[in-house]
């Protein structure tokens, strides 16, 4: 029997992440060795929204460079890891055994919300990765539903990686600023302490935080989050596995999901 892997939550921060000297880099490019090799890898990115949920069945995914005006170094990386359609398959199944409609996508390949954050973990590309996207506007309780639905998985040798940020807001980005504003560690602190609680309740009720808003103007990169916590059952804690602040007003904060021991 394959170990049981922890769902683990990382924040991308910036696509530039992967050529920046900061600590979150630094933290990524040791997460492999930490959690040791999957069969498989089920990720769960901010940059794939559908209106439904949608899994890649792709035999080779490509890596999409989606984003714009960045530097020409970062639109010649690749991510040539091969595709996972029987994982995309069997997580398409347990969705639908649960009631959800899940869509195959045969032609989608990797956003920079998976790769960025897997070239720094698993640079190798040689473990088998497939997608599932996010519904934004579907709330938090949606996504701890579809993380519920797929958490055996983690029960299989596959790591589940939801990839966000535990604060993201573009419009406070300041590509300069050292330190974080003080209502982006507010949300991040309590937003750690609320995991290492198991508080899943107040976690998805983040918009009635004080800074809810202003650390998620829009949910896409919070929803991920919701994906691992689900996955990790009922009672499942968040364990710190790095805190820093990017730009002002990203957290890229990880946290591996426990389950209720
Ligand atoms: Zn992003």
């Amino acid at each position: 029997m394959p170990q049981r892997l922890s769902p683990i939550f990382v924040s991308h921060g910036a696509p530039t992440l992967v050529l920046e000297d900061h600590p979150a880099r630094h933290f990524l490019a040791t997460l492999g060795k930490e959690i040791g090799r999957p069969e498989a890898i089920l990720c769960i990115s901010a940059h794939w929204e559908t209106a439904e949920p949608t899994v890649s069945t792709a035999e080779r995914p490509e890596t999409i460079h989606d984003f714009y005006g960045f530097p020409e170094q970062l639109y010649r990386l690749r991510y040539p890891a091969p595709g996972a359609p029987d994982l995309a398959r069997r997580t398409a199944g347990l969705l639908r055994g649960a009631g959800f409609t899940c869509n195959e996508d045969p032609t989608r390949g990797l956003d920079h919300g998976a790769w960025s954050p897997l070239i720094l973990i698993y640079p190798e590309a040689d473990i088998p990765v497939t997608q599932l996207s996010i519904q934004p506007g579907q709330g938090p309780e949606h996504h701890l539903a579809v993380g519920r639905a797929i958490g055996r998985l983690a029960d299989e040798g596959v790591l589940i990686l939801a990839s966000g940020g535990a604060v993201h807001n573009l419009g406070q980005f300041r590509v300069d600023r050292r330190t974080p504003a003080d209502w982006a560690t507010a949300f991040e602190t309590w937003l750690t302490e609320r995991l290492a609680a198991g508080d899943t309740a107040a976690i998805a009720g983040y918009a009635e935080h004080s800074e809810g808003m202003k650390a998620h103007p829009t949910d896409d990169h919070f929803l991920p989050l919701f994906v691992a916590l689900g996955a990790a059952g009922e009672g499942a804690h968040g364990r710190v596995l790095h805190r820093s602040f990017a730009h002002g007003s990203l957290a890229m904060s990880a946290y591996a999901m426990d389950k209720a021991a």
